[in-house]
C-alpha cells in the first residue's frame, strides 16, 4: 500500500476520527480547521445520543403528517422560517426520501453504520483507556396510548437487527429511573441497555491527542479556500498554498461552499438545534442515563456532573439567533420529566446548532466525480453515533480495501 499525503478539511468529530483512521494505517494527514481548536460548531454540544437501537432518518413514513401537526402546536419540535427555493426543494427531496422503500434502505445503513462505530469507539476506549463520561442505557417513553401502539410495530425490526430492548411500564421506568416525574403521563417506555449517553467533545479531544501522536498536524485557524477545480487536491489557506494526493472534505454544513466551484451539489442542509446545559444540583435529581420524549423528539442526557436537554429541528433562520419558541419546547420537556435535575435559574450554557443533514437520512461517504477528493460529510442528526464508522469506511475506501459497491447508500447522486 502506499502512502499518501492527504488533506482533511474541519476538525468536527467526524474530521478528527478520520484523520485518526487515516494516520493508523500510515498516512500523511494535514488537518485544517478554522476555528482554534477541534468539535467547536455541531460538535460541541449535542446531546451526546448513541443510539444504534433509534438512529433512523429524518424523513421517515410518519414524517409528512407530524411536520403538519407540529405547525399547529404550541410546544413544538419543528420550526419553519419562510423557506427559500433552495430548502422547498431539499423538503420536496425528502418527501420522497419519506416513502416506506426509501426510508427503510438507509434507516438500515444507518443502523449498520452505528453498530460498526459503537464497537470502533469500544475498541478505541480500551485501547486508549478514553474516559468522555460514557453511560449506558436509554429510554424511549412515550406519553400517549396512540405514540405508544406505533413503537410497538417497529419492535420486530429492532429484533430481526439482534438489538436487544425491554418494554417498560411507568411503574418500571421509575425504578431504572427514581428521579422521573411521576405526575406526567405516559403509555409506555424502551428501555435500550446497549444504546448510550457520551460526550462528544470530549471524544474528539481524546482521539485528536491520539491522532497526534501518530504525526497527524492540526491546522487551527486555518479557514481553507473553496477548492479550484483545475488543481483540485491543492489547498489553500491564507497566504498558503499546499499541494496533497488526496483531500477528504469534513466541514459539515459548509461542505457545499468548499466544493462550490465543481459542478455538483451534495444537498446538504443545515438544520438547527438548540441544547441547554446545567449543572446537576443534587445527583439523585437527576437522570442516570438518557431519555429520549418521543412526542417532542426532545432527549434528556446527564453528561458527567451536568445535565444537557437537546433537540429542535429548525429549517432557516441563522446560527446566531435563538427561536423562544425552540427554547419553551426544551424547558417543558425538562420540567415534565426531570423538573428538580438542575436550577435552571443559575448559569445555563444555551448552545444553537446547525445539523448537516441530507434528505436521504444517511451520510455521504465517498469520493467524488473528481479524482482524490472525498467527502466524509452530511450525518445529520446522528454524527456523534456514526463518527467512528464513517471514519473507518473512508480510510479503506481510500486504500481500496472497502468498494463504493459495499456502501451504495452512502454515495453521491
Ligand atoms: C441539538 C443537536 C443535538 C444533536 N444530538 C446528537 C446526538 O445525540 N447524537 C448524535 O449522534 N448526533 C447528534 N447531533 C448531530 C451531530 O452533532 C452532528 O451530526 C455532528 O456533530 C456533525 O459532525 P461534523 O464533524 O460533520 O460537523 P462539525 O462538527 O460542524 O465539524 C465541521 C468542521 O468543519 C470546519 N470547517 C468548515 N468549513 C471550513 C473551512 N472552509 N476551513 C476549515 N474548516 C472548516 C468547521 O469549523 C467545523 O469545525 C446533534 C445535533 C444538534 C444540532
Amino acid at each position: 500500500m502506499t502512502h499518501k499525503r492527504i488533506a482533511v478539511i474541519g476538525a468536527g468529530i467526524i474530521g478528527v476520527t478520520t484523520a485518526f483512521e487515516l494516520a493508523l494505517r500510515g498516512h500523511q494527514v494535514t488537518v485544517f480547521e478554522k476555528n482554534q481548536t477541534c468539535a467547536e460548531e455541531t460538535s460541541f454540544a449535542n446531546a451526546g445520543v448513541i443510539s444504534p437501537g433509534y438512529v433512523t432518518p429524518w424523513a421517515s413514513p410518519s414524517m409528512p403528517a407530524r411536520l403538519l401537526k407540529e405547525c399547529f402546536s404550541k410546544n413544538t419540535s419543528f420550526l419553519m422560517h419562510f423557506p427559500n427555493m433552495t430548502e422547498l426543494q431539499w423538503l420536496a427531496k425528502c418527501w420522497k426520501a419519506s416513502k416506506a422503500e426509501n426510508y427503510w434502505i438507509h434507516r438500515s445503513a444507518l443502523q449498520r453504520l452505528a453498530l460498526m462505530s459503537q464497537a470502533r469507539m469500544k475498541e478505541l476506549s480500551n485501547l486508549f483507556r478514553l474516559e468522555y463520561e460514557q453511560l449506558l442505557g436509554y429510554n424511549l417513553v412515550y406519553r400517549d396510548a396512540k405514540a405508544w401502539e406505533q413503537a410497538l410495530l417497529a419492535l420486530p425490526y429492532l429484533s430481526s437487527q439482534s438489538i436487544p430492548y425491554q418494554l417498560l411500564s411507568a411503574q418500571e421506568l421509575m425504578e431504572k429511573e427514581p428521579a422521573l416525574e411521576s405526575s406526567t403521563s405516559l403509555a409506555g417506555a424502551i428501555h435500550l441497555p446497549q444504546d448510550q449517553v457520551a460526550n462528544c467533545r470530549q471524544f474528539a479531544m481524546a482521539i485528536r491527542d491520539e491522532a497526534e501522536k501518530l504525526g497527524v498536524e492540526f491546522r487551527f485557524k486555518a479557514d481553507v479556500q473553496a477548492l479550484d477545480p483545475q488543481q483540485p487536491r491543492r489547498v489553500i489557506c491564507g497566504q498558503e498554498v499546499l499541494s496533497f494526493d488526496a483531500t477528504v472534505v469534513c466541514a459539515g454544513t459548509m461542505t457545499e461552499s468548499i466544493l462550490k466551484a465543481f459542478d455538483l451539489k451534495t444537498g446538504i442542509m443545515p438544520i438547527h438545534g438548540y441544547s441547554l446545559t446545567a449543572m446537576i444540583k443534587e445527583p439523585l435529581d437527576a437522570p442516570r442515563c438518557g431519555l429520549m420524549d418521543d412526542k417532542y423528539k426532545v432527549t434528556i442526557t446527564r453528561q458527567g456532573n451536568r445535565v444537557r436537554v437537546g433537540g429542535v429541528m429548525e429549517l432557516g433562520g441563522s446560527s446566531k439567533e435563538h427561536n423562544p419558541k425552540a427554547i419553551k419546547t426544551l424547558y417543558k420537556v425538562l420540567e415534565d420529566w426531570f423538573p428538580k435535575a438542575s436550577d435552571w435559574s443559575q448559569q445555563v450554557q444555551v448552545w444553537k446548532g446547525a445539523r448537516p443533514m441530507l434528505a436521504k437520512g444517511s451520510p455521504l461517504i465517498c469520493e467524488t466525480p473528481v479524482k482524490g477528493v472525498w467527502l466524509n460529510a452530511g450525518h445529520g442528526s446522528s454524527g456523534w453515533a456514526l463518527g467512528c464508522a464513517s471514519a473507518q469506511l473512508l480510510a479503506g475506501m481510500v486504500d481500496e480495501e472497502v468498494t463504493p459497491d459495499q456502501w451504495p447508500e452512502l454515495a453521491l447522486r
